[in-house]
């Protein structure tokens, strides 16, 4: 399967393994991972975050219910958001979460935005666990016609040694522990290179303590809701 559909699938599997109640996707684009995760029964809350409002309208109306859906209730109650606004800010709606994913999102960040984002996920939302996604520029040289980057939009890629210290400088900041995968496997003889896509599954370390969420985290609502489905 394409490598997008692998990153999708490890999230997947993941929902499978800890079984979330809240699950949020920052920089959710056009909702196709929020689509897929409407289907896992554990989740009750699915939010959806990107900076660029057309591209979470195109295919959102995929998250409304079908009528199968009401014909057909299911025990669970499932609400799902989209927000539109950054991952640079800090805003209410998005405590509380037991999984955030951040999937091909950070290589999109420009720097002051970058600098932001830990403390706004690991800091501020401290959800149980964070997923980040991002190329490995050592497997780029295996790729056709990669010139310096994958995408135009990148402002850098990291070598595996660049993520995994930004990682681990990151959890050790914020109490929680990281474990380094990826999809897309190297040739055989070339494993040196690793994964395609490199991974980062941010568990973290001690239980929220209630003064540590919601009370004790008073902030203005920044995002616009731009989508609201209640099933
Ligand atoms: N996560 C999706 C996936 O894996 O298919 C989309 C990845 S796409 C390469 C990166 C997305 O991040 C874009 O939709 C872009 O608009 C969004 N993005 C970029 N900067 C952002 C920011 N500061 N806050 C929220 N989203 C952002």
């Amino acid at each position: 399967p394409p490598l997008y559909k692998q990153r999708y699938q490890f999230i997947k599997d993941l929902v499978g393994k800890y079984k979330p109640k809240k699950v949020a996707d920052l920089g959710c684009a056009d909702c196709t991972l929020l689509w897929m995760l409407k289907s896992c029964s554990c989740i009750e809350v699915l939010a959806g975050l990107d900076i660029c409002a057309s591209v979470m309208k195109e295919k959102m109306h995929r998250l409304s219910p079908l009528p199968a859906d009401y014909l057909k209730p299911s025990e669970r109650s499932l609400t799902v958001t989209l927000h539109h606004g950054s991952v640079a800010q800090k805003d209410p709606c998005m405590l509380g979460f037991d999984l955030v994913t951040c999937i091909e999102l950070i290589e999109h960040l420009e720097e002051p935005e970058l600098k932001k984002f830990p403390e706004v996920v690991f800091g501020f939302m401290a959800p149980s666990i964070v997923v980040i996604s991002t190329p490995n520029s050592e497997f780029n040289s295996l790729l056709p016609g990669v010139m310096l980057f994958r995408h135009p939009d990148h402002k850098f890629e990291w070598n595996q040694v660049q993520f995994q210290s930004w990682a681990l400088e990151t959890a050790r900041h914020y109490g929680y522990s990281v474990e380094f995968t990826g999809v897309g496997h190297p040739p055989t003889g070339m494993e040196n290179v690793g994964f395609c896509t490199q991974i980062g599954v941010f568990l973290r370390k001690y239980p929220q303590t209630s003064e540590s969420t919601q009370s004790e985290k008073p902030t203005q609502a920044v995002y616009k809701t731009v989508f609201k489905a209640v099933y």
